[in-house]
């Protein structure tokens, strides 16, 4: 299957969107935070990413879903910074320290992927990519131009405005998309982004408009679709089953669902005694079975039956 960007990219359609992802550059609201600032000139919002992206680091991952890792691995782009900041991030130094990491121009970008595919990579996956996506997009010409034809995966904490995600339809193959929390007052708690719900329920809704369910191939790697990651967390705190039962009455039981049991308390966890109790086996299982119920056809076999041998 052909990757759906060389379509975009020969009619002539990349080179448009790719002027468009600059505007909004100009006067940034490339996700939900909206603080319209002049990225173009260096201006920072929330994100504090400026004109250029920065790379954390890129390398073969082995550690994604098994249908983005075959042989080869899952090529990872660890964009730094983030336009979420969840305070409990595994990633925390990366994603919301005040660090700056490696600016890349868009050659530099496209020659990382095209690194990444030389490498053996079975795609390109684009890690925290809502506040870069418009430099993500701006480097693809040259990758194709140099031969870049790896499904793409935009790898997303989901909190991506609505117009945007319509720009990228005809560029992203697959979407990794994280569900995480249901209630505002908890992303507000945890995110300060209120809205976060509202944003992410339409934002899965446009992401499976553009690409459906998960498309595998004779290998058993994903091609195209939606892919769903929701992070379970102690409690209540994730509403689990609100996000089962929100995918499940939008019919999306075709998508590949990861239920994830792998929180840990981790960047500031700590301030909020409710963040640091674990996850236990029977939550994970709970859901799990919640889902089967429902009818989703990919759902994640998970490290939680490693977890039962163990305990
Ligand atoms: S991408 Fe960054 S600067 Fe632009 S609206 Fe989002 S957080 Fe603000």
């Amino acid at each position: 299957m052909q990757p759906v960007y060389i379509k975009t990219y020969k009619s002539g359609e990349l080179r448009k969107k790719i002027t468009q992802f600059k505007q909004i550059l100009n006067d940034c609201t490339l996700c939900p935070r909206k603080c319209h600032v002049r990225r173009t000139d260096n201006e920072l919002g929330l994100c504090k990413t400026g004109r250029l992206a920065q790379v954390a680091s890129f390398d073969l991952h082995f550690g994604e879903e098994s249908p983005l890792v075959g042989k080869g691995g899952s090529g990872a782009i660890f964009f730094a910074h983030c336009n979420l900041g969840c305070v409990f991030c595994q990633n925390y130094s990366i994603s919301l320290s005040d660090t700056k990491f490696q600016e890349v121009y868009p050659n530099q970008l496209a020659f990382i992927m095209l690194e990444l595919q030389k490498k053996g990579a079975e795609n390109i996956n684009f890690v925290t990519p809502s506040h870069v996506v418009a430099q993500v997009v701006e480097a693809l010409p040259e990758a194709i131009e140099q031969g870049l034809n790896l499904p793409l995966v935009y790898n997303t904490s989901s909190y991506d405005s609505l117009n945007t995600l319509k720009l990228l339809d005809g560029v992203i193959d697959i979407y990794l998309a994280d569900v995480k929390f249901f209630s505002p007052k908890h992303s507000k708690k945890y995110t300060r982004a209120t809205d976060y719900p509202e944003v992410a329920m339409q934002a899965i809704q446009e992401m499976y408009a553009q690409v459906g369910g998960i498309v595998l191939d004779a290998r058993g790697l994903a091609q195209k679709g939606l892919m769903v990651r929701h992070l379970l967390m102690p409690g209540e705190i994730a509403d689990t089953d609100k996000w089962l039962e929100f995918l499940h009455e939008h019919k999306m039981h075709d998508v590949y669902l990861n239920i994830m049991d792998q929180y840990h308390p981790a960047g500031r966890a700590d301030e909020f005694p409710e963040l640091m109790d674990k996850i236990t086996y029977t939550q994970w299982e709970k859901a799990v079975t919640k889902a089967q119920k429902m009818g989703f056809k990919y759902i994640d076999p998970g490290s939680s039956r490693i977890f039962n041998l163990l305990f």
